[in-house]
């Protein structure tokens, strides 16, 4: 999954991340089940006379890890997915933590385990640990979890009190330290979760930062390296046309020289939203390339559709021209139009080299005027 993939509205990546995080912690966990359940079979006091419920045993815990295993996150991964997806992982955990709390209390109460009742014992301890501090995404089925892991064990070692109270006070003090735990473990994943978002949202406000122009608004130079090529590749493989208008404004120096830097900036400022007004198609890209330079990038856009748009906003610039900073200022600009053709443009930098030659021509033919490359 690339970045760009990771959703980024606060309850979707909570969801996502929980998603990912117990795919990640639950492919280790079944095998261990399986393991722990052979060790106590194993070395009972005669595995052969418990061949059936052996047998049952491994069947079950290997199914389990199967399972796990096996139940992959969906390929959408829309929220509603990954909810169902991980109600239902969260049934295989309550699933196999059941029925190992029920192995537990049958070894405790069957003399045959005498010798590896021990075995189990320490198994619930070391699956209850794990789950309290790798399965605390979420509290309530975490906790009902470690209850199915862990009570009954408690109520067969309460069943012979007498004989094991040592064991069944030890392993309730423990019990006590696993809610804590688990506790303090689900806190930590939410801030964990929280400080990530922020992260993620930074990271975004960064990127759009760098990407846009900060006197216009438009996009910058950056931005346009990096959307040209990716626009011109998807007009290739599509046949979709791809229009570029580039402009110029006309003797821009003389306004920066008769009115001052500032009006200058303010100039531009109202140049960009001028072309705002006209170049208002959401898939049109809006750049400044530099100085008085800007580029309008038009997607699904015939030559014929982009150089009407063009002439257009030539002609309401040369009868309005701008009123800044209390100065009436009568400005032109010179417009470079071309549109994407395979059979003529061998790469995006021809391509560009053919409409920045037109808006030179334009310049050489005395400004404020348009040139079709
Ligand atoms: P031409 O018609 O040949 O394009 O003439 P021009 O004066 O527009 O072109 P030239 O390249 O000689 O000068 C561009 C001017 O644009 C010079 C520079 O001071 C001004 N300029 C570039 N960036 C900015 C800016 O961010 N703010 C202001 N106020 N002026 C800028
Ligand atoms: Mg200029
Ligand atoms: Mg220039």
């Amino acid at each position: 999954m690339t970045d760009s993939e990771v959703p980024r509205q606060p309850a979707a990546f909570a969801l996502w991340r929980e998603a990912q995080d117990t795919r990640t912690r639950t492919r280790l966990g079944g095998i261990y089940y399986l393991l722990a359940w052979l060790l106590t079979w194993l070395f009972s006091a005669a595995p052969a006379e418990l061949l059936g419920w052996g047998l049952a045993g491994v069947a079950y815990f290997a199914l389990m890890l199967v399972v796990r295993l096996l139940h992959r996150l969906p390929p959408v991964q829309t929220p509603q997915a990954l909810r169902v997806w991980l109600d239902r992982h969260w049934l295989l955990i309550l699933l196999t933590a059941l029925v190992w709390g029920l192995v537990h209390a049958w070894t405790l109460n069957n003399p045959q385990f005498a010798s590896s009742w021990i075995i189990a014992t320490l198994s619930t301890i070391a699956f209850s640990t794990a789950l309290a501090f790798n399965f605390s995404m979420r509290k309530r089925p975490a906790l009902l979890a470690l209850g199915l892991l862990y009570l009954p064990g408690l109520v067969a070692l309460a069943l012979h009190w007498h004989e094991q109270r040592a064991t069944l006070i030890t392993l309730a003090f423990y019990l006590s330290y696993l809610v804590l735990a688990l506790n303090r473990s689900h806190r930590e994943y939410r801030n964990t979760l929280a400080l990530e978002l922020k992260l993620l949202e930074q990271q975004a406000s960064l990127e759009q930062l760098s990407r846009t122009d900060s006197l216009t608004q438009l996009g910058n130079r950056y931005q346009f390296n990096s959307l040209f090529p990716a626009l011109v590749a998807s007009a290739q493989r599509q046949s979709d046309p791809l229009s570029l208008v580039l402009l110029d404004i006309d003797f821009f120096k003389r306004v920066n020289d008769e009115y001052g830097h500032a009006c200058g900036d303010a100039c531009l400022s109202a140049f960009a939203e001028r072309m705002r007004q006209v170049f208002r198609r959401d898939s049109d890209a809006l750049l400044r390339l530099g100085g008085e330079e800007f580029g309008v990038l038009m997607p699904h856009t015939s030559l014929e559709q982009a150089r009407l748009l063009a002439e257009s906003f030539r002609q309401e610039l040369t009868q309005h021209g701008f009123s800044v900073q209390g100065h009436q200022l009568p400005l032109t600009a010179s417009l470079g139009v071309g549109c994407f053709d395979l059979h003529r443009d061998d790469s995006a930098e021809a391509f560009f080299k053919r409409v920045d030659d037109a808006l030179y021509l334009a310049k050489n033919t005395g400004r404020n005027c348009l040139i079709q490359a």
